[in-house]
């Protein structure tokens, strides 16, 4: 491992920010640390480049413990949320100045700079200042400052959280190509699920301080671990039931019961269960589906047509709304219509996992 955080935990005050947090970064990895706001992103971020000494745990940097050395002597790159180029220093200087703390030749010095302004694509840009930059050309002259001193691990605390949307597609494929060919060891910190999903090899989910999933993306977005995993990677449906028979295990949603023979787990009659179960996996028929796969009656409730595919939101006998993604031709609002759920994408969370 590159970088380990070692059962982390901060307080501000009295308030828990980071609760018992875990996880490593192998060699060359990209690993996204994703969660909703306040969930403790940046407090990690900021006790993996030393700003903040954590209340308990360790960080470990390629096997050394650093949790008390000064951020100036870890070989951490940053890039943060908001820019912080100096405005009176060229493209050039700037990258420079990331090189300041390491004892470098003038010669050795300027070559890296080149090096790593060709490598962010900006090379042309080298005498122009921050001001006269687009946000996106700034933001690569942040990672050519972060990357020019070869640090063990890349950190980026949200960096295209300011961009607008086109940009930050592009921004993004870049930040991949960028880390594919540096190889660099990078922490990407967002928010963004899809984001978190397009460039990592790894997520680690965060929800109120505390890790809820740690994986690959899509393992985790077919098979979360929690109900919060399921939704926070993407739209997820809602139900509850209660489980009426072990073997094969039968749940019944109000007076609907619906076999699912494919799932692995063990819930003893009587659990009450929460399913979760993506739009995408969902679809339509006008009556009911055939042999064991579970299907329930629901009225149409509205109709969104969002141009290459139709939401259609139902309700379902048990009094639950449901959003199913449609392609072809959507039903009419107050029909009755049959939603068939395949059982491999249902997912089962009992009571302890809420
Ligand atoms: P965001 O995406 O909004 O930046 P985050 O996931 O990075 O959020 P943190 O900024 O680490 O989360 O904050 C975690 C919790 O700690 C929040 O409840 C926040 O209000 C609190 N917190 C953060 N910094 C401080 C501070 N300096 N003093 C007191 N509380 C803080």
């Amino acid at each position: 491992m590159i970088l380990e955080l070692e059962e982390l935990s901060h307080r501000y005050g009295t308030e828990l920010a980071v609760d018992d947090v875990s996880f490593g970064l192998e060699s060359g990895e990209l690993v996204a640390l994703l969660g909703p706001s306040g969930c403790g992103k940046t407090t990690i971020v900021q006790a993996v480049a030393g700003h903040v000494r954590p209340t308990a745990g360790r960080v470990v940097l390629r096997g050394d413990d650093v949790t008390d050395t000064p951020p100036e002597s870890r070989r951490v790159g940053i890039v943060f949320q908001q820019p912080t180029l100096y405005p009176h220093m060229t493209v050039s200087e700037n990258v420079a100045y990331g090189l300041a703390p390491r004892d470098i030749d003038p010669d050795r010095r300027d070559e890296l700079v080149d090096e790593y302004l060709d490598l962010v694509a900006l090379h042309e840009q080298r005498t122009a200042y921050p001001a006269e930059l687009s946000g996106g050309q700034q933001r690569r002259v942040e990672l050519a400052r972060a990357l020019a001193p070869q640090p063990d691990v890349l950190v980026l605390d949200e960096p295209l959280s300011a961009l607008d949307r086109t940009l930050r597609e592009q921004l993004r494929d870049e930040i991949a190509r960028i880390q594919r060919e540096t190889g660099v060891t990078t922490l990407f910190v967002t928010h963004d699920q899809e984001e978190a999903m397009a460039l990592a090899d790894r997520l680690v989910v965060m929800n109120d301080g505390q890790v809820a999933g740690v994986g690959q993306p899509r393992t985790l977005y077919e098979s979360p671990p929690t109900p919060f995993v399921a939704s926070f990677l993407g739209r997820s449906n809602t139900l509850s039931a209660t489980v009426v028979d072990q073997h094969p295990l039968t749940i019944t949603l109000g007076t609907h019961e619906i076999r699912l023979d494919g799932t692995a787990r063990d819930f003893s009659a009587g659990t009450p269960v929460t399913c979760h179960i993506r739009p995408k996996d969902l679809s339509l028929r006008s009556s009911a589906a055939p042999g064991t796969t579970p299907s329930l009656p629901c009225d149409v409730v509205h109709v969104a047509d969002l141009g290459r595919r139709y939401d259609v939101t139902v309700q379902s006998v048990t009094g639950d709304e449901l959003v199913v993604e449609q392609s072809g031709n959507p039903p009419a609002t107050g029909e009755t219509i049959t939603v068939v759920m395949p059982q491999d994408s249902i997912q089962l969370f009992g009571p302890e996992q809420q």
